[in-house]
């Protein structure tokens, strides 16, 4: 569904397929119906040489919003794991919550506050192009740019996740009440009641004539639906982890095995007879590396007799180690970054135990039940 397209500031960044749409969408549309409506009397090659350097006008418009949420997040050191560009401007992936409310405020407002200064500075350069009297075309470009600018800043300040709007309403119930949760659950509430305003007026419009317009709206309202839902099922799943550390849930009674012994003693012995899907490779006290059901499942059947375990291992360097103080929530976001199930935890160079996302689900689902929530963030 998205493109990757290269790195920047060091994230990557990937191009959602409804981006491409709209850009297309606006090219023509310019080129063939608003173009030709306002100015008229300019040539066909003309018409569509404004569409599409509108499009790539509003291209960059939206990588350069998205882009600053990013840098205001990295400047205050919160990971950013990627930035994917919608039609009506981006999310940026962070691998973690803002860790305070006047942070989450500023990073949201950045988006809107840079579309709203590109708006301006091209809405300066339309003014002096028609003072001078300058070109029809760049005339109409500049104005047409100014415009989605401004359009794209003020749709992100509509205060309903996940639009910027929504993240500083979060914010700023956030900062005064000094409750992420109930923040979270309230700004949800909000975005709900917009989120089916919106899909009530897009059925009216649908209804009665506007057929294509009232789409839109219905498709926005609705998308505004489900990513509230989202980010209220991620803040409760940070919130169940809170102050947790690893080595008060992991594994510490460990079964290791030899890299010696073969890969079908492995899974005879070891994954047909005990309930754990991986285990540490250890030698004369040293962690060799991890041996999970997946690296067996690519050895073909007839292999596992003379196939070593050091052979089908995956070997200490890539393993994926954490440390019996390291946050639970951080050990998840690892497993999440790495697509790896199990972490191996060191105490220094030896070895604590093992952390499952089966030992961290079964904690966020205990403590959930329980509502033991630390409800007090600053
Ligand atoms: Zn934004």
């Amino acid at each position: 569904m998205s493109l990757n397209i290269g790195r920047i500031i060091g994230i990557p960044v990937r191009i959602h397929y409804t981006l491409w749409l709209v850009l297309l969408l606006i090219a023509w549309s310019l080129a063939e119906g608003y173009m030709p409506q306002h100015y008229p009397g300019l040539g066909v090659t003309t018409y569509w040489a404004i569409g599409i350097v509108s499009a790539i006008i509003l291209f960059v418009s939206v990588f350069l919003h998205e882009l600053s949420h990013s840098y205001i997040a990295k400047k205050n050191g919160l990971p950013i794991a990627r930035i994917t560009l919608f039609f009506f401007g981006g999310v940026s992936e962070m691998s973690e919550e803002p860790k305070n409310a006047a942070l989450e405020v500023r990073m949201a407002a950045a988006g809107p506050l840079t579309s709203f200064l590109i708006a301006i500075v091209l809405g300066s350069f339309w003014y002096l192009t028609v003072l001078v009297s300058g070109p029809v075309p760049i005339i109409a470009t500049l104005y047409y740019a100014a415009l989605l600018n401004g359009v794209l800043g003020a749709f992100n300040l509509i205060p309903a996740f996940p639009l910027d709007g929504g993240r500083v309403l979060r914010g700023s119930l956030w900062r005064r009440s000094k409750n992420l949760l109930g923040a979270t659950a309230n700004a949800t509430r909000v975005s709900e009641a917009i989120s089916l305003l919106m899909m009530a007026i897009g059925l009216f419009f649908v209804v009665f004539g506007d057929f294509i317009n009232g789409l839109w709206i219905i498709f926005l309202g609705w998308f505004i639906r489900s990513g509230a839902e989202t980010s209220l099922r991620q803040t409760r799943l940070t919130e169940s982890l809170a102050g947790v550390r690893v080595g008060d849930i992991m594994t510490r009674e460990l079964l290791s095995v030899s890299p010696d012994a073969s890969v079908q003693q492995l899974v005879s012995d070891y994954f047909l007879v005990h309930p754990h899907g991986g285990y540490p490779v250890i030698s004369n006290g040293k962690l060799l590396g991890v041996v999970t059901m997946s690296s067996v499942r690519s050895i073909p059947r007839e292999k596992r007799e003379v196939e070593r375990v050091s052979e089908a291992m995956v070997p200490y360097e890539r393993t994926v180690t954490v440390s019996p103080t390291t946050l639970a929530i951080d050990a998840l976001q690892l497993m999440a970054k790495n697509s790896v199930g199990r972490l191996v935890v060191m105490d220094g160079d030896r070895i604590a135990g093992m952390l499952t996302r089966g030992d961290l689900m079964k904690t966020m689902k205990a403590r959930q039940d329980l509502g033991l929530w630390d409800h007090t963030h600053v």
